[in-house]
């Protein structure tokens, strides 16, 4: 298929360059000059990429990044024809991508949003799940373009419903995550190494996914970014956003982003979600260590 892929940042690139290695004819665009993938056209502006495209793919930061373009100047609205997909791997808010998809679906395109999960190596290894929201037929349509990035899809609803369910997704990943680094901490205080509690929590109710991915990282201190704390952030953000616009209360996730707002400000916001561990241990006055930590 024809695909103008926007925004090869950690996810972006990968997944344009497994649709490349698919056979897909791609032309891809990135705000800030210098990236570029194999085997793609590079395009000057999103209506560049978009133009002649039968699916148009977005992977950028935030509600405003899609914004800008979709609408913004040369943005994929010039570009917009009838029977054109436009499909949004971005996380962001549900409510602004039904305001978005009714202006796209005006000029005769669909809209599909399409968050992932499966973070940065599942992104390489074309192994994504996709959260998706829209018509069915049209999901259908785009199969081809899935398989090539990923190995799932499931399909929440109409438009917008994926991008609820990928926020209600990070939500627990972000209590879950919360939950073990807290432990952690205060295990190490009282005495209980990291690597004495982890087989315990693998055979017990306790083991988790996110613990799985999230030890062997904590164990080496590695707290390079699969997923920017800034990211995350910007996740618990919009499900508190969404959770007050239908008046729900969620007071777990309303600390967890205290915590996120001071390593901000301890400047943690390029490091990995994972990193929020070393605010615990500072204000609890240890250091959590595995056996290849320095
Ligand atoms: P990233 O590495 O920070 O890349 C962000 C991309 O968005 C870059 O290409 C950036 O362009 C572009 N961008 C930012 N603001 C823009 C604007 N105003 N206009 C146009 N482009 C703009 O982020 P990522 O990790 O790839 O994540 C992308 C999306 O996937 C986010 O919504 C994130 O929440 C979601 N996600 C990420 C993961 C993960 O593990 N990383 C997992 C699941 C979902 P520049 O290069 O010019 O800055």
């Amino acid at each position: 298929m024809r695909v103008a892929f926007l925004g090869l940042g950690i996810m972006g690139r990968s997944m344009a360059a497994n649709l490349v290695k698919a056979g897909h004819e791609v032309a891809a665009w990135n705000r800030s000059p210098g990236k570029d993938v194999e085997g793609a056209r590079m395009a000057a502006s999103p209506a560049d990429a978009a133009s002649g495209a039968e699916v148009v793919w977005m992977c950028v930061s935030d509600t405003k990044a899609v914004e800008q373009v979709l609408f913004g100047p040369q943005g994929v609205e010039e570009s917009l024809s009838e029977g054109m997909v436009v499909v949004d791997s971005s996380t962001i808010s549900p409510s602004a991508t039904r305001k978005f998809a009714e202006r796209v679906k005006a000029r005769g395109a669909q809209y599909v949003d399409a968050p992932v999960t499966g973070s940065k190596s599942g992104a390489e290894n074309g192994t994504l799940i996709f959260i998706a929201g829209g018509d069915e037929a049209v999901i259908e349509r785009i199969q081809p373009l899935f398989q090539s990035m990923g190995k799932q899809v499931f399909r929440m609803g109409e438009t917008s419903k994926g991008h609820a369910a990928k926020l209600v997704m990070n939500l627990q990943i972000a209590l879950i995550y919360e939950g073990f680094a807290e432990a952690l901490t205060l295990a190490t205080k009282l005495g209980v190494t990291a690597e004495t509690l982890l087989p315990l929590i693998q055979v017990s109710m306790v083991r988790s996914g996110v613990v799985d991915y999230k030890a062997p990282f904590v164990l080496k201190r590695d707290f390079s970014p699969n997923f920017p704390l800034r990211l995350m952030l910007k996740d618990i953000r919009l499900a508190l956003e969404a959770a007050k616009e239908v008046r729900v209360k969620l007071p777990g996730l309303e600390t967890v982003e205290e915590i996120y707002d001071l390593a901000t400000e301890e400047g943690q916001q390029e490091l990995d979600y994972a990193a929020t561990l070393t605010l615990l241990e500072k204000l609890a006055g240890v250091e959590v260590k595995g056996a290849s930590a320095s």
